[in-house]
């Protein structure tokens, strides 16, 4: 069906984000992944473009545009372009409405600049190694010492750690007997400050290009004008900024789908067996009928949450429904895609088995899919 969620500007926005990461990124993507992460230019370059920035002000050096469907082009073109690289999505999707709703204008002159235009690359630090889904159980502390705060503790699984500048660290700044969400605070922390430092970069079974790294502090100094709004109030912006993060999960993880589709279509009609084309088979024809039918019902759903997101409506509980709509989706979508492809789906060389390993993890981070459940219950009054 024909999308009208995108104007003129985005599909402008669109054609150059195709155009760079078809010249700058496919050829050498191999070599990111063998190395675990993107190199540093490559951030630079989107910054140069304007990419990183665009929803950054004006003034500080962006493209002041406010619509979040530019995010939702980018993160469209990498999935397409077979791209698993969450890095981008972290430093645009998920920290950058922190920096923009919750910093004063100081903070904003000393750090958006940088951000736009990729000098200062970011990452978000919530999982720790005891706790994952919970985050009232934070056990990572920051006591204030003078004009400082004195931050302690672990962190993992840590997207983007090892390129970051600034991490943004949720903490325990205070305990509230009977009230395990309030006292935890967001610190905009340095990775170059003495007792910082970024542990392994974990071996995953996808998204090999995508650093996640593990955190540690120790007796790490952050300024207190580090500090990202009130104290106390972290878990209330993590509730309200999880609503965008799974939003952009679910737009990924839609695109993803259809790539699987389109680049399977390609194979069974060029893959001979028993004599004639895949395509040929009512199998085959029955198996990607469903699959375009599910993409279909994903793309209606990410459109619609679209609409809804940039005319500021989005709740927790409709984001929690796309996300995990979408992610169960893209993995349904691609394992019988990589049945279509038979031995060669499970060979890394062809992209749908890269396409696998990378889509399983949608169901996991940004909250899993026992999680989006949990708030979509409670929001059916359950
Ligand atoms: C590749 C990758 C990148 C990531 N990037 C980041 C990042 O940049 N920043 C960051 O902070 N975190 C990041 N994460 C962490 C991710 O968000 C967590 O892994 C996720 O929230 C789940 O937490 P956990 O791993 O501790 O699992 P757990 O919370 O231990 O969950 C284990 C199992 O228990 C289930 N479960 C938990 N609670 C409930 C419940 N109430 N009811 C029913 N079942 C439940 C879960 O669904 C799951 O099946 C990343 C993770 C990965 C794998």
């Amino acid at each position: 069906m024909r999308r009208t969620v995108f104007d003129d500007d985005h599909e402008v926005f669109r054609a150059t984000v195709r155009d760079v990461l078809a010249r700058e990124v496919v050829p050498v993507f191999p070599e990111w992944e063998k190395a675990g992460a993107a190199p540093r230019g490559f951030y630079r370059l989107l910054g140069k473009l304007g990419v990183l920035g665009v929803r950054v002000p004006e003034e500080y050096g962006g493209g002041g545009q406010s619509s979040f469907k530019f995010n939702a082009v980018v993160n469209e073109e990498m999935a397409r372009a077979k791209l698993g690289l969450g890095t981008v999505r972290v430093h645009t999707d998920i920290v950058l409405p922190y920096l923009l709703r919750y910093t004063d204008d100081e903070q904003k002159r000393r750090w958006l600049p940088g951000v736009a235009d990729g000098g200062l690359m970011t990452a978000i630090a919530m999982t720790e190694p005891g706790t994952g889904s919970d985050l009232a159980g934070i056990t990572t502390t920051a006591t204030r010492d003078g004009d400082h705060w004195i931050l302690n503790g672990a962190k993992t699984f840590i997207t983007g750690a090892v390129n970051a500048d600034l991490v943004l660290v949720v903490a325990r700044t205070s305990v509230s007997p009977g009230n395990r969400r309030a006292g935890l605070s967001i610190l905009v922390v340095d990775t170059s400050s003495p007792g910082f430092s970024v542990g392994r970069n974990l071996a995953k079974i996808g998204l090999k290009a995508q650093d996640t790294a593990e955190l540690a502090f120790d007796d790490v100094r952050v300024p207190a004008e580090n500090l990202l709004g009130e104290e106390g109030r972290a878990f209330e912006y993590l509730g309200h900024n999880l609503a965008q993060e799974r939003l952009s999960i679910a737009v990924n993880a839609q695109a993803a789908a259809a790539a699987a589709v389109d680049l399977t279509l390609a194979y069974v009609t060029e893959r001979n067996v028993f004599g004639k084309p895949l395509s040929g088979f009512q199998n085959t024809k029955f198996v990607l009928a469903e699959c375009a039918a599910e993409v279909e019902a994903g793309q209606a759903m990410v459109d619609r949450a679209l609409e809804e997101h940039d005319a500021g409506g989005l709740s927790v509980a409709d984001a929690a429904k796309v996300k995990l709509f979408c992610t169960e989706l893209q993995s349904r979508v691609v394992d019988k895609c990589l049945q279509l492809h038979g031995g060669y789906g499970y060979v890394l060389e062809y992209p749908i088995a890269r396409m696998y390993a990378d889509a399983r993890v949608t169901r996991i981070f940004g909250g899993t899919s026992e999680v989006m459940k949990s708030i979509i219950a409670k929001s059916i009054g359950l």
